[in-house]
């Protein structure tokens, strides 16, 4: 209750208008969801299969304002930022963040478990509506028996009742896990297909990170081009004997997503292999249900000659979704990556704006969105209207409707 109340204030303190809005917006949205298919509303404790209209389409009939700079005339749409890590010491930057740089809809990944702060989202979602939360397993309890058979009921529970739209692995899998006898834990761990396999009977989708740049494979040193993300983040060094390589971990991952096709996956960080478009194009064409995010590797994607990267999102227009990787708590704000000097406020707008210029615009030479991700510049890769349709909100708000099917035990 204290913490209801506590978010409760931060709401009302930081943007009372839009929160208003927003609330009223999700309001009308889910009364006329219900009124279409003739309810009253769902059940208590139950999601309605309709989800509530995340995001309106644009009014294409409204005159276009003059647009951005580096697209004259282009209105942009509501925008859901599929990728962010929300805590709730870090709520109180939300909304301005979300008014000032046109997001309707926020995806929080790190929703956490039952227990280990699942309750605290709850109750953030309570306030917060525009956000959407994913869960994430307990990997603690991952030596105990029948853990994936578990996790896979408290799934089932955080989506049918607590209303989470996802399921999120962190690399930590393939990577950091262990079992009781030290060996590494592939991400084809058999010990989860139960997980993977609830997360399709519900229709939610799992966002999985595998892979990471392959800077991060190499030495530590001056002649890295991750240097500085690096030695900020030594834990993200792969390189030596004791780990696996890349094309392992995607190799495990790509056999998961061939084993559950039933079961969406999005594979964040563009599918952990953005520096080679072509691995990432047969990742998409081999496995209908394998989808992409945009997160933290703009400075990837963007050094592709242009014409090259905008044929791939009108090839794979429905199965790429725009994220940041924006993170809010309490050390601070993340900006698709960090380092010694956090960023500030003042740098989100530039942050979001980059996004905006290299999906919309024409420009070469635009200056990395993170600049401690890599010190080159990218270019524009100027999407069809529609393509940034389905880019901004028309790919997420399909995969935040959830598909359940009846529950083959009842929910807890
Ligand atoms: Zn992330």
């Amino acid at each position: 209750m204290n913490t209801y109340l506590h978010l409760a204030g931060v709401r009302r303190l930081t943007a009372p208008c839009f929160a208003l809005a927003t609330t009223l917006t999700f309001a009308v949205g889910l009364w006329a969801g219900c009124k279409e298919v003739g309810q009253r509303g769902p059940a208590p404790g139950v999601p309605s299969r309709t989800a509530p209209d995340i995001v309106a389409p644009p009014d294409k009939a409204r005159p276009a304002e003059t647009g951005p700079a580096w697209r004259p005339g282009y209105k942009r749409p509501p925008v859901i930022d599929f990728h962010g890590h929300i805590m709730p010491s870090g709520l109180g930057a939300l909304s301005t963040v979300m008014r000032d740089n046109g997001l309707r809809h926020m995806v929080n990944l790190s929703g956490r478990s039952q227990g280990r702060g699942l309750e605290v989202s709850v109750k953030v979602k309570e306030v917060f509506t525009e956000i959407t939360h994913f869960y994430n397993p307990a990997w603690r309890e991952r030596s105990t028996p029948q853990f994936g058979a578990r996790e896979a009921a408290k799934l089932d529970e955080a989506v049918r009742k607590y209303g989470f739209r996802g399921l999120k692995i962190s690399k930590a899998l393939g990577l950091y896990l262990t079992t009781a006898d030290t060996s590494r834990i592939p991400v084809d761990w058999p010990e989860l297909d139960p997980l993977w396999t609830k997360a399709g009977e519900l229709g939610v989708p799992v966002a999985i990170h595998t892979g990471d740049p392959k800077a991060f494979w190499l030495p530590v040193n001056a002649d890295n081009e991750r240097y500085d993300e690096l030695k900020s983040h030594p834990s993200w060094s792969f390189h030596g004997p004791e780990f696996p390589s890349r094309e392992t971990l995607l190799a495990e991952r790509n056999r998961v997503i061939a084993r559950h096709p039933r079961t969406t996956f999005v594979c964040v960080h563009f599918g952990g292999n953005p520096e080679d478009l072509d691995a990432v194009d047969r990742l998409l064409s081999t496995y209908p249900n394998a989808m992409v995010d945009t997160a933290a590797r703009l400075g990837e994607i963007g050094r592709h000659p242009p014409e090259r990267v905008r044929r791939f999102f009108i090839k794979h227009k429905t199965r790429i979704v725009f994220g940041t990787d924006i993170g809010m708590s309490r050390r601070g704000l993340m900006l698709g990556s960090s380092g010694d000097d956090p960023p500030k406020m003042k740098d989100v707008k530039p942050f979001y704006d980059a996004h905006w210029r290299f999906f919309e615009g024409s420009e070469t030479k635009i200056a990395h969105p993170t600049p401690i991700q890599g010190n080159w510049t990218i270019d524009a890769a100027n999407l069809p209207e529609d393509v940034l349709d389905h880019l901004y909100f028309k790919n997420a708000q399909r995969l935040l409707t959830p598909r359940l099917t009846p529950a083959t035990t009842p929910p807890p």
